[in-house]
């Protein structure tokens, strides 16, 4: 989504992106850019130095929100870690939004380690309770290879422990793992590892993406240096097979229904485990259809 200012409307700027499941949710930008960016396969915001916005901004997004916007009951905080936000800023973004979109049920934000660390279980609580009700953690993979070789910046038990902490502030926990990330070698190490890590944070809601080149990013360099190689279709199956039956949650849903992947698929785990791996495997088989390539999208 490109996104333009507008007198009297929602002061966007440059490219935004959300959750697929916050699409029908009001779309309040209060950060720009990313304040990690530094993972080498995403160009999301390329185009921008990270900030938070100026307050009065916000609120005028808000205010407008609260004119026009009155049949959407939840709100998206974007960009990339608005959870980074110091904590008397956010509280205060979270009362605004109280105060003039009463009928909002919840508030969701993107997260990483970092902002998740930099909060305390008390903030974390309070912020819960002040209608954040759930973050977005993009986990990618669960390879300490891996995630030093994307530039992550934290470790698979980092990233356990700040998802643990999410849950047990009481809000629900949404993460990304990145099918085709590890390349062919390290494919599969990859799957497991990362249904390893996923199994221990026990998230509710588990979104596997496949990876695709964005020019201007180091992977992409990487790829047109041959040192980095995509998996063929029934590689990126495999790998995502590997990666469910790896995964065991007390509770949650694992789903590939994103747009840039091969075969979406929606699995209520434990429950669901062993229809989502059958749907791989009669795909495999060439039994069900896939999304042809040029359908995929970011
Ligand atoms: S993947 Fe997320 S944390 Fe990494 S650079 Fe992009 S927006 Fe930032």
């Amino acid at each position: 989504m490109d996104c333009t200012t507008e007198q009297d409307g929602m002061h966007y700027e440059g490219s935004c992106i959300r959750p697929p499941s916050e699409a029908y949710s009001i779309l309040l930008q209060v950060t720009t850019g990313c304040s990690h960016n530094k993972c080498t396969f995403c160009g999301t915001y390329k185009d921008k130095r990270f900030k938070i916005k100026d307050d009065d901004i916000i609120l005028s997004d808000i205010l407008f929100a609260s004119k026009y916007m009155k049949r959407q009951d939840k709100v998206f905080l974007m960009d990339g870690d608005a959870l980074i936000i110091p904590q008397k800023r956010l509280m205060w973004i979270l009362d605004r939004i109280r105060e003039h979109l009463p009928w909002v049920k919840r508030v969701g934000a993107y997260g990483n380690a970092k902002s998740i660390k930099m909060k305390s279980p008390e903030e974390l609580i309070a912020l819960r309770e002040n209608g954040l009700g759930i973050i977005y953690l993009g986990v990618e993979s669960g390879h300490e290879e891996i995630l030093e070789k994307i530039c992550k910046g934290t470790t698979a038990q980092n990233l356990i422990d700040m998802g643990r902490k999410v849950k047990a502030a009481g809000m629900k926990l949404s993460v990304t793992v990145l099918l085709g990330i590890a390349g062919r070698e390290k494919s599969l190490e990859h799957a497991r590892a990362t249904g390893r890590l996923l199994s221990a944070m026990d998230p509710d809601y588990i979104g596997a993406l496949t990876v695709m080149l964005i020019p201007g990013t180091v992977l992409y360099e990487e790829y047109q240096q041959g040192r980095f190689e995509l998996l063929e279709e029934s590689e990126t199956l495999m790998e995502l097979r590997e990666m469910i039956a790896e995964t065991n949650l007390t509770r949650g849903l694992f789903f590939s229904n994103h747009a840039s992947n091969y075969l979406p698929v929606r699995a209520r785990l434990p429950r669901g485990k062993q229809e989502a791996l059958d749907i791989i495997d009669a795909a495999l088989k060439g039994e069900v259809g896939l999304r042809p390539e040029w359908m995929r999208a970011l």
